[in-house]
C-alpha cells in the first residue's frame, strides 16, 4: 500500500492535520491509531445509563482563538457551557480558582472586606494572580493570605497530582489556574467555552469522513511499516517512545479513571468538585453538568493520579519542568537527522501540556507554516 502522508494517532492533532491534508493538499492520508477508537484523549461515548461520558476523563472545550473556534465549527454544533469548579477547604465547598467569593465564604467579612481591599488596591480588579507570584507579595496581609491559599488549595493537590511541589513544577502550571481577584466565579474567561452538541467523537468523525483519509484503528504504526509506503510521518505519540529511548525516558504523568453510576439524578453542585487535601483523588466530575442530559441517573469520574509506566498505563500529562524540556531537546535534535521525513507534533510529541485549543492551534499552524509549502 502506497500513501502520501502516515499519521500517528487519531487525537486532535492527528485528525486536524489529517483533515487538512486531505481536503487542502488532495493527499492521500492513512491515520493509525493504537487504540479501538478515534479522538485521542478527547474520546466520548455513551455508558449503560445512557450518559455521555469522557473516557480519559473530563474534558471542557474553551478558547479565545476565533479561527480554532470557525474550524471546528464546521464539524460540530456547539452546546453552550462555562464549566465551575468548587475546592473542598477546611469542609466548606468555595469556587476554585480562589476567587473573591471563595476570600468571603473562608474568612470572617470584616477580614474578608480588608483583605479585598488591599488585592485590589496592589493588583486591580479583575485580574490573575499566580499564587507563585502572590507568594512574593510585599503587603504582609496579603503574603500570609497566599501562604493560606498555597496550603489550602495547592500544595496537597499539586503533590498528588504531579508528586511534586507547586515550586518544583515549571510555574506555567499552578498558573493555570491563578488567583482571580474578581467575582467571577468560572473556571475559564475565555471567550468561547462551549461543548460539541452530539459529543466529541462524532466531531472527529466528521473531520475524519473524506476519502482521502482512510482509519486504522487498533494498530501500533510501527506494525504496518513494512506494509506501508510513505511520503512523510506526521508522529503524534510521544516522542521519546519512537526514539527508542536513546536519551532516557521522558517523565509523564498518568491517572486512574473511576467511574460511578448513581441511581439519583444529581450527585454534586457543579461540574467539578477539586479534593486538595482528602482522598487519593483530586476530582470528582459530574458528567451530566457537562453533557446537559436529563437522566434520572448519573455517571461521576474520580481521577486517581499515578506514576507513568510505559505499556502499563497512558502518559497523559508531560511534566512541565527545565530538565525535562532539556530531554526534549535532545530528541529533538534526534529528530532533525530525520529531514524533515517525520514531523513531530501533539501534546506527546511537542511534549507540552496543551489544552485542545491549543492542539488545534499547533497543528493548523504546522499545515500552514510547514506542510503546505513542503
Ligand atoms: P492525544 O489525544 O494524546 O492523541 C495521541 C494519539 O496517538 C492517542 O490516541 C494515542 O493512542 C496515539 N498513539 C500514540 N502512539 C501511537 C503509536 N505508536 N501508534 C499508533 N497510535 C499511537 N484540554 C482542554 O482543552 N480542556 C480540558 O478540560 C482537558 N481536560 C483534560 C483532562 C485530562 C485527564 C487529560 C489527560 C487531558 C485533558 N485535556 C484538556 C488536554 C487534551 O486531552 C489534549 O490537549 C489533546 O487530547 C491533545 O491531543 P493530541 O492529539 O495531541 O494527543
Ligand atoms: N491546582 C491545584 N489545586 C486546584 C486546582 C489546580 O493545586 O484546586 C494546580 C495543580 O498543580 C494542577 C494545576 O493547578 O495540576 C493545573 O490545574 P488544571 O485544572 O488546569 O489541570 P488539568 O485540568 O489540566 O488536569
Amino acid at each position: 500500500m502506497k500513501v502520501d502522508w502516515l499519521v500517528v494517532g487519531a487525537g486532535f492533532t492527528g485528525c486536524v492535520l489529517a483533515e487538512r491534508i486531505a481536503t487542502q493538499l488532495d493527499k492521500k492520508v492513512l491515520i493509525v491509531e493504537r487504540r479501538d477508537h478515534i479522538g485521542g484523549n478527547a474520546y466520548d461515548y455513551y455508558d449503560e445509563n445512557g450518559v455521555l461520558v469522557h473516557k480519559y476523563g473530563p474534558h471542557i472545550f474553551h478558547t479565545n482563538s476565533q479561527r480554532v473556534w470557525e474550524y471546528l465549527s464546521q464539524f460540530t454544533a456547539w452546546r453552550r457551557y462555562e464549566h465551575r469548579v468548587l475546592g473542598v477547604i477546611q469542609d466548606k465547598k468555595v469556587p476554585i480558582p480562589f476567587n473573591l467569593n471563595s476570600l468571603y465564604a473562608l474568612f470572617p467579612s470584616r477580614q474578608a472586606d480588608s483583605l479585598k481591599e488591599r488585592l485590589i488596591s496592589q493588583y486591580g480588579l479583575n485580574v490573575k494572580v499566580p499564587i507563585l507570584r502572590l507568594k512574593e507579595a510585599t503587603d504582609p496581609d496579603i503574603r500570609i493570605l497566599a501562604e493560606y491559599i498555597y496550603q489550602n488549595v495547592f500544595y496537597g493537590y499539586t503533590l498528588k497530582q504531579w508528586e511534586l511541589k507547586p515550586e518544583e513544577l515549571d510555574p506555567s502550571v499552578t498558573g493555570r489556574v491563578p488567583v482571580h481577584i474578581s467575582w467571577d466565579d468560572r473556571y475559564f474567561q475565555d471567550i468561547y467555552q462551549a461543548m460539541p452538541l452530539e459529543g466529541y467523537t462524532p466531531m472527529f468523525e466528521g473531520m475524519l469522513d473524506h476519502p482521502n483519509i482512510e482509519i486504522r484503528l487498533k494498530t501500533d504504526y510501527r506494525a504496518l511499516l513494512d506494509e506501508v509506503r510513505f511520503d512523510r510521518m506526521v508522529y503524534t505519540g510521544s516522542i521519546d517512545l519512537f526514539f527508542d529511548y536513546l536519551y532516557g525516558p521522558l517523565p509523564y504523568r498518568s491517572l486512574r479513571f473511576e467511574y460511578v453510576t448513581l441511581d439519583q439524578e444529581w450527585y454534586q453542585e457543579v461540574g467539578t468538585v477539586n479534593y486538595p487535601n482528602n482522598y487519593a483523588f483530586t476530582r470528582i466530575t459530574e458528567q451530566k453538568h457537562l453533557t446537559g442530559q436529563i437522566l434520572p441517573e448519573t455517571t461521576l469520574v474520580y481521577e486517581y493520579p499515578q506514576a507513568h509506566r510505559a505499556g502499563e498505563n497512558e502518559p497523559y500529562y508531560p511534566i512541565p519542568r527545565e530538565q525535562n524540556r532539556e530531554r526534549h531537546k535532545l530528541y529533538l535534535k534526534e529528530a532533525e537527522k530525520l529531514h524533515g521525513k517525520v514531523i513531530f507534533v501533539g501534546r506527546l510529541g511537542d511534549y507540552k501540556y496543551y489544552n485542545m485549543d491549543q492542539a488545534v492551534a499547533r497543528a493548523l499552524q504546522l499545515f500552514e507554516g510547514v506542510i503546505a509549502n513542503l
